[in-house]
């Protein structure tokens, strides 16, 4: 991409409204753009960085066994009816009539359409276990929208829905959820730690909140802080395997948001060197609860017997719109945002000291089709602007390495690579700089 073609509306000013540095800095970067209250257009770059977010997403929720399904934003209020939910949900949904005055609603979650979709099709145990998810708009009517995408009113959640005959079946499909998490928010440079949350009116210890710990976070959360540098669960993990130890693993050493615990349990809970109270952002949220849908809803399968069982379920979501700023608040410095390779909008930028120099220029456009060729993502900043202006913008929009081309360097037959996270630079060729990026 060249920027002197892209549309990349930087602004020099922070802008007032905006109180945490994640919604100052995708304001800065020409990430987004509010519509109305908690209303947001994702601008070119805010959107390149969402679609990698929703890649690791699908990759993770494919790799676990889930099935990928979309369905619409507006829903029928007469399912909702039929769950009981319709009044329960409250002034948190947007209730919509058409103009044949039929109650329709703009989803805030899928439980009930999904559950219509599965008593449709599924008959037979045979069928299951099943996972289906989405990645889709959801609309919130939240009563402070704030902090940009962290918290918005329109904002896209993948959800997805497990079925299983019995309820050991239906916590492996919760194992496997768990798992998948702990892996999506790692391989986006975070630590999404699992915390113990409340199940609501159900009970049960199924309900897991994914948070990253950020001063700006807005739950208080208490944890053993072996559970920050713990490794990951690896790539070749079997999810056909009995995901039980895993679980275990990571659920014996202590974490809980303030729903679950206090200061006091937490300290007699942990020994005082392990103790680590901060403030988490919910980036995900995992939850078993049995028969709430498919006994209202009638979502039933025959099991081996030929009897009718109601289906078990649970619903797991994460938000993409909010993970943005999540992983902004977890890796930035002074200058801007230091995106991890994995979710950069590009991978590295070249950037052209001297526009209008033939020799700047035949550089700069060699390493940029030779990066291309190489299949990374990368953008040209050809733009006939002062070096000084150039290295701010790169450094504020977080591009991971920062090739500098330049008369000076070109006499000796080298550019320059900034690396944006530890302001390290090397001197290199062009060829041992596309090497490097390899
Ligand atoms: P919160 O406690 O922040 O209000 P929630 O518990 O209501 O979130 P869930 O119903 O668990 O949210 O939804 C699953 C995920 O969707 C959350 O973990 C979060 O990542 C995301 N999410 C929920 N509400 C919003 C919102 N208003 N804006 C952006 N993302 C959201
Ligand atoms: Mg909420
Ligand atoms: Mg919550
Ligand atoms: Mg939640």
């Amino acid at each position: 991409m060249r920027l002197s073609r892209y549309f990349l509306p930087l602004l020099k000013e922070t802008p007032k409204e905006a109180e945490i540095v994640s919604h100052q800095l995708m304001l800065r970067a020409g990430m987004i753009k509010q519509q109305a209250a908690g209303s947001y257009s994702w601008l070119p770059l805010g959107f390149k960085v969402l679609n990698k977010i929703i890649r690791i997403i699908e990759e993770e929720q494919n790799r676990s066994g889930a099935v990928q399904l979309l369905m619409p934003t507006i829903q029928s209020a007469d399912l909702w009816k039929e769950s009981g939910r319709y009044d329960a949900y409250g002034k948190e949904m947007l209730r919509l009539e058409d103009r044949h005055e039929r109650e329709m609603l703009f989803g805030p979650t899928n439980e009930e359409m999904i559950t219509d979709i599965f008593r449709t099709y599924v008959k037979s145990y045979k069928d299951l276990p099943l996972n289906l998810y989405h990645i889709q708009w959801k609309f919130r009517d939240e009563v402070r929208p704030r902090f940009g995408t962290m918290r918005s009113r329109e904002f896209l959640m993948k959800d997805a829905y497990s079925f299983d005959l019995d309820e050991a079946g239906a916590t492996q499909a919760f194992y496997r959820m768990f798992v998948a998490y702990l892996r999506t928010f790692h391989r986006m440079g975070l630590v999404g730690v699992p915390m113990r949350a409340d199940a609501g009116p159900i009970g049960g210890d199924l309900s897991y909140e994914f948070h990253v710990l950020a001063e700006t976070g807005e739950s208080a959360v208490f944890l053993d802080k072996r559970l920050v540098d713990k490794p990951i669960p690896a790539i070749d993990t079997d999810f056909r395997s009995d995901l039980t130890s895993i679980f275990k693993d990571w659920t014996s050493l202590f974490a809980a948001t303030d729903e679950m615990t206090d200061e006091a349990g937490f300290k007699a809970a942990v020994e005082p060197e392990h103790q680590l109270a901060a403030r988490g952002i919910e980036v995900g949220h995992i939850f078993f609860f049995g028969t709430k849908y498919s006994k209202p809803m009638k979502a039933t399968v025959t099991s081996q017997e030929g009897q009718a069982v109601e289906v078990q379920m649970g619903s797991y979501g994460i938000g993409p719109t909010r993970l943005v700023p999540a992983i902004i608040e977890a890796s930035h410095d002074d200058a801007g945002i230091i995106w991890p390779v994995s979710v950069a909008p590009f991978e590295a930028v070249v950037i052209n000291l001297k526009v209008g120099d033939a020799e700047s220029d035949r550089a700069s456009e060699r390493l940029y089709d030779n990066l291309t060729r190489e299949g990374i993502d990368v953008l040209l900043d050809d733009r006939d602007q002062g070096a000084g202006g150039k290295f701010a913008a790169a450094d504020l929009i977080g591009i991971p390495y920062q090739l500098i081309v330049g008369p000076r360097g070109l006499k000796d037959g080298v550019v320059e690579i900034k690396h944006r996270k530890s302001g390290e630079r090397e001197t290199l060729s062009i060829e041992e700089a596309v090497g490097r990026l390899k």
